[in-house]
């Protein structure tokens, strides 16, 4: 019976293999993302229907990528692009008009309620929009958005597909769900007064806001600016007057920054977070949601302890 099944199976995939192969080269529906959190994010809903393709990729900063000709090139293929906007992904605007694609960009953002950016760092742009926060996707609730955004941009993009795109958007945002419920119930059980870690950038504003763990960062919302020595200054101060029990590495960031404030005072280093990018598959957060889920284990580990 096994065997049977077995030449069958074979069978078909003789017959079948080359024509789908070949199918599936040119009838996927290209979409690029300009980084790799929202590749992750565009993935879920777009599933086989499309190939997505991804700017700056895992461990990548996007606030200071400097995009390749190859990228112009990838945009001209694409038949949907979005972005994250806010000012994140400074870059992009020139590189849409550079390469000449026609596909439309789609903000992922649009419809969610922006934090400001606090304080020093703030870029010196003009434009009001560019003064929020941009790290939106750290509240799992504002990711809801970006999804049925997602799912719209691809619909309008691709009409055939819109009964899948919104049956992937519906599995993805049952899945958002229950992270979210994962991360209240794990912050709820950190005591309020451990509450308060260091990171390097100001990227968890919204984590903040929805979930009440407060970071402080000596840089501001974009890595582009360095931190003052005042800034540092100021940092090292609030650590010893708060007794802010962890420091935190990032992916993104220069890792010395926040080894010289733990060694000045006493702070333990309680890991690395990852605020802007995923990490290569091999890594410990591959896919956003096990991006939140690393995070919110090493917070918990930190402060627990
Ligand atoms: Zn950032």
């Amino acid at each position: 019976m096994h065997r049977r099944l077995a030449l069958w199976l074979f069978a078909i995939l003789c017959i079948a293999t080359p024509a789908a192969a070949q199918d599936k080269g040119h009838n996927k529906f290209s979409v690029v993302a300009t980084f790799s959190i929202l590749g992750d994010l565009v993935k879920n809903v777009a599933g086989e229907r499309a190939s997505v393709r991804t700017l700056v990729g895992p461990d990548g900063d996007a606030h200071v990528y400097a995009p390749s000709p190859g990228d112009a090139k990838t945009l001209t293929e694409a038949k949907v692009i979005f972005a994250n906007g806010l000012g994140f992904e400074g870059w992009i605007t020139r590189l849409v008009k550079a390469s000449g694609t026609k596909a439309p960009v789609v903000i992922t953002t649009r419809g969610i309620k922006l934090r400001r950016a606090d304080g020093a760092h703030k870029h010196g742009d003009k434009h009001a929009h560019e003064d929020a926060d941009p790290h939106a996707w750290q509240s799992i609730a504002n990711v809801k958005t970006y999804i049925a955004n997602m799912r719209d941009g691809l619909t309008q993009a691709d009409p055939e597909g819109g009964a899948v795109y919104a049956s992937n958007a519906s599995a993805y945002l049952a899945k958002l769900d229950a992270l979210e419920q994962e991360v209240r119930d794990a912050v709820g059980a950190i005591p309020a007064e451990r509450r308060r870690i260091i990171t390097t950038h100001d990227a968890f504003g919204y984590f903040n806001a929805a979930y009440g763990i407060d970071f402080v960062a000596p840089q501001g919302v974009s890595t582009e600016s360095e931190a003052s020595a005042r800034d540092v200054a100021r940092i090292i101060t609030q650590i010893k007057r708060q007794k802010i029990p962890a420091v935190f590495l990032e992916n993104v960031s220069d890792s010395r920054l926040i080894k010289r404030i733990a060694d000045e005072t006493g702070a333990k280093i309680g890991g690395t977070l990852y605020s802007d990018a995923l990490t290569a598959e091999s890594g410990p957060a591959p896919t956003y949601l096990d991006m939140m889920r690393h995070n919110i284990r090493t917070l918990s580990a930190a402060l627990m302890s």
